[in-house]
């Protein structure tokens, strides 16, 4: 039985039914993995003896019962390696606790199944930064997957496992998603414990769900979702019925159009298949309205002021003492830690440490990192003021579909392709990326919505997907 292929909601149903066991799943997605993820790469590691273990003791009566996630190899899972795409941790650290969202995965009954490929350090958005394995974009092979979370994106578009688990400081949830034609959401900030997640930019790393379907995106959130007293910055607020609203539709919402995200560097097929998901919507009764957010040209530079500082603080833990890749024979303490640092960080990690220190530096830090801060606030307000007039926002992922593996020659070309998924983390707020009906190459639709409404966020999703 190719149960592989199937969704978490009908492999719910099937369990449920006594249709098949957990490890029936199990053995399904295993097996998937073993023909073909050497093609694919989705996966860091895998250990097979402990998902069937998992399988045979499974609790199908817990809301994720028995249902395997893959897990980006930046989230701590008790036991198994934890490289983040580096060879900085490489056969270096096995996690010794469980994050957050592992132990409330494995509460709701799921299987935490194998640590997906990423970007270094989830610095990058199409896994080609990764320094441990080259993923392929299942849909279109000669393509990159886009990234950071491309092993998780991949993992779910080849059938190998029905939904993943990604971290979104930029996009990295979104873009993937939308580059290999799944479903990918990005919590609101505070939304999702960040505890045990390998902090990247931590006033703006998210971790999300990657499904096949919208309803499987509210399933995995529910289990994720809510206070965790191990991260402060976690809100302690309630964690609504994400699947309530879902078929509820969108008649007599107002869907607003920012107009700086439909700008003339748009690709063609991306500007025609978000078109027609407007016009759909449109159809099944909601009121479309253009809006503005007149910040957005700053965005990108902002972010790349403000994610590296971030990262530059917090990379400074990986010295080959108390973590990470220790450099042999040191001539002193200072080679050790310069040695350690030149030889486990790849090329982009060192860029944005080198950025993100600069940019901190006293004598720079009010002209760079004070300013950004300042426009991050604008860009904030200006979602603020456009959802005074509209419900949600709609949007592309990316301006292109996903490029070449290979195909990028200078690191600003990516960057700025992140025009359209950074202003929701500058913000805080929760988005989604729909997969649309486009060939050859998968294009995602972004919904955005105000701080804490993933429910109104899933429900808008849901009708585009129905369509
Ligand atoms: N592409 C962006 C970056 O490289 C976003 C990465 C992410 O969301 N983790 O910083």
């Amino acid at each position: 039985m190719s149960l592989h292929t199937q969704t978490l909601t009908e492999l719910r149903a099937g369990l449920t039914q006594g249709e098949f066991s957990a490890l029936d799943i199990a053995e399904s997605c295993l097996a998937a993995v073993a023909q073909q993820d050497t093609s694919f790469g989705a996966f860091l590691s895998l250990d097979a003896e402990a998902i069937l273990a998992a399988a045979r003791d499974a609790d199908i009566t817990q809301p994720l019962g028995g249902l395997p996630i893959g897990i980006k190899d930046n989230i701590n899972v008790l036991g198994q390696p934890c490289t983040c795409g580096s060879k900085m941790l490489e056969n270096k650290y096995i996690s010794p606790y469980d994050a957050g969202v592992t132990k409330k995965l494995r509460a709701a009954g799921a299987i935490c199944f194998g640590r997906t490929n990423m970007d270094e350090f989830a610095m990058g958005s199409s896994t080609e930064n990764s320094a441990l394995r080259r993923t392929i974009n299942p849909v279109a092979p000669d393509h990159i997957p886009g990234g950071s979370s491309g092993g998780s994106a991949a993992a779910v578009a080849a059938n190998f496992v029905p939904a993943a688990l990604g971290s979104d400081t930029g996009g990295s949830i979104r873009q993937p998603a939308s580059h290999c034609g799944i479903v990918g959401l990005k919590p609101s900030y505070g939304r999702v414990s960040r505890y045990g997640l390998v902090a990247f930019a931590s006033s703006l790393d998210q971790i999300g769900p990657m499904t096949r379907s919208v309803a499987d995106a509210a399933l995995v959130l529910q289990a994720i979702a809510g206070h965790d007293p191990q991260d402060s910055t976690s809100l302690p607020v309630a964690v609504p019925d994400f699947s309530a609203n879902l078929q509820k539709g969108v008649k007599g919402l107002r869907l607003g159009l920012p107009k700086e995200y439909f700008s003339d560097g748009l690709d063609p097929a991306v500007r025609a298949a978000v078109q027609k998901a407007i016009d759909q919507l449109a159809n099944q009764g909601a009121e479309i309205i253009d809006v503005s957010l007149p910040h957005t040209s700053y965005a990108v530079a902002t972010y790349y002021i403000i994610a590296p500082a971030e990262a530059s603080s917090n990379l400074s833990r990986f010295d080959g003492i108390r973590y990470g890749h220790r450099a042999s024979a040191p001539a002193d303490i200072l080679s050790l830690y310069e040695r350690s640092r030149e030889e486990g960080f790849g090329p982009e990690v060192k860029r944005r440490i080198i950025l993100g220190t600069y940019v901190l530096s006293s004598g720079y830090y009010d002209a760079y990192y004070t300013k950004a801060q300042k426009v991050r606030t604008l860009i904030r307000r200006d979602f603020d003021q456009a959802f005074e007039k509209v419900d949600a926002l709609l949007s592309p992922v990316a301006p292109t579909p996903a490029r070449l593996i290979g195909g990028c020659t200078n690191p600003l070309e990516d960057y700025m392709a992140d025009v359209c998924t950074i202003p929701v983390n500058l913000a805080g707020l929760p988005a989604i990326s729909v997969p649309l009906p486009t060939s050859p190459l998968p294009i995602g639709l972004q919904i955005i919505t105000p701080h804490m409404q993933e429910a109104l966020l899933l429900q808008v999703a849901q009708a585009v997907e129905r369509s």
